[in-house]
C-alpha cells in the first residue's frame, strides 16, 4: 500500500530543467535517500510526490493507484521538512494534535495519542510550552511527532536535520531510524550529506543535474573523491 513509483517523471521552470525523465521505485517499508548537491532535484521529487507542484511528464503511483490526480490530503503522506514548520501561536500539545482534528478524531484519543507520541520523542514534560521556548533539537523531534501522531504509510522529509549541530545530528539520525521501525512507514528521505546517507539509508539514489546517477545500497555505492 505505500510503494511509490516514478516513471519517466520531468520537471522544467522556464528554461530550467529541474528533472529529466526520472524513474524510480520505493519498497513498501524502504528507507530510500535522495542524495546530492543543491539544485539536483530532489525536493522537486518531493514536492511532486506531495502534490505540492504537477510534474510536466511521465506516471506516479502511490500504492499502486496513478496518483497525479489524488489531493495531497488523500495520499496517506506525512511531511517533515529543515524548518520544523511548527505553528509558533499554538502550545505543542495543540500543535500534535492538529493533524489529528483535522481527521476528527475524537478528543479522548487524541490525548491519549498527544501523550504516546511526546513518550516516543522523549519529550513528556512539554505539551503546555511554546514552540519558541524550545531548543532547535526539541523543535525538530517534535516536528518529527507531528507526522508520526497520524501514522502516514509514507513519509517525505527534506533536509530535516540540516539545520541543526553535528552532536544532536547524529543523535536525530538515530531516532529517525527508531522512528522508521517502528512506524513500518515507506521513507523517502532527502540530504546533501553523503555520511548521513550513508549512515541511515537501506538504499542511496544519487543525482546530480535532474538525472539519477547511481541508485544502491550504502555500501555499493561509489562516491568520486
Ligand atoms: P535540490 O532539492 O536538489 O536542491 P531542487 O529540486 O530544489 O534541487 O531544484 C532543482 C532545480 O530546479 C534547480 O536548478 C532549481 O534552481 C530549480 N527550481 C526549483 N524550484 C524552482 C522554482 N520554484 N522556480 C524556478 N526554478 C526552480
Ligand atoms: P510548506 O510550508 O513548505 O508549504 P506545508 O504547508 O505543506 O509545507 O506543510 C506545513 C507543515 O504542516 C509541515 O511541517 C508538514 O509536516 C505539516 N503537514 C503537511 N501536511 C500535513 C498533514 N496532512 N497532516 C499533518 N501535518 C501536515
Amino acid at each position: 500500500v505505500s510503494k511509490l513509483s516514478l516513471r519517466n517523471i520531468e520537471k522544467r521552470y522556464g528554461n530550467v530543467i529541474a528533472l529529466h525523465p526520472v524513474s524510480l521505485e520505493v519498497e513498501e517499508g524502504e528507507f530510500l535517500t535522495l542524495l546530492g548537491p543543491s539544485g539536483s532535484g530532489k525536493t522537486t521529487i518531493l514536492q511532486i510526490l506531495a502534490g505540492l507542484i504537477d510534474a510536466d511528464g511521465g506516471e506516479m503511483l502511490i500504492g499502486g493507484k496513478p496518483a497525479q490526480h489524488l489531493p495531497a490530503w488523500e495520499r496517506d503522506i506525512g511531511l517533515v521538512f529543515q524548518n520544523y514548520a511548527l505553528f509558533p501561536h499554538m502550545t505543542i500539545e495543540e500543535n500534535l494534535a492538529f493533524p489529528l482534528k483535522m481527521r476528527r478524531r475524537p478528543a479522548a484519543e487524541i490525548a491519549r495519542r498527544v501523550q504516546d507520541v511526546l513518550e516516543v520523542v522523549r519529550l513528556p514534560d512539554i505539551a503546555l510550552r511554546f514552540p519558541s521556548e524550545l531548543s532547535g533539537g526539541q523543535q525538530q523531534r517534535i516536528a518529527l511527532a507531528r507526522c508520526a501522531i497520524y501514522k502516514p504509510a509514507i513519509i517525505l522529509m527534506d533536509e530535516p536535520l540540516g539545520a541543526l549541530d553535528k552532536q544532536l545530528r547524529d543523535h536525530m539520525q538515530i531516532e529517525v531510524r527508531r522512528l522508521h521501525r517502528e512506524l513500518g512507514a515507506t521513507i523517502l528521505y532527502v540530504t546533501h550529506d553523503q555520511d548521513e546517507a550513508m549512515a541511515m539509508s537501506d538504499r542511496i539514489c544519487l543525482m546530480n543535474g535532474g538525472r539519477i546517477q547511481q541508485l544502491g545500497a550504502p555500501e555499493d555505492m561509489y562516491f568520486s573523491p
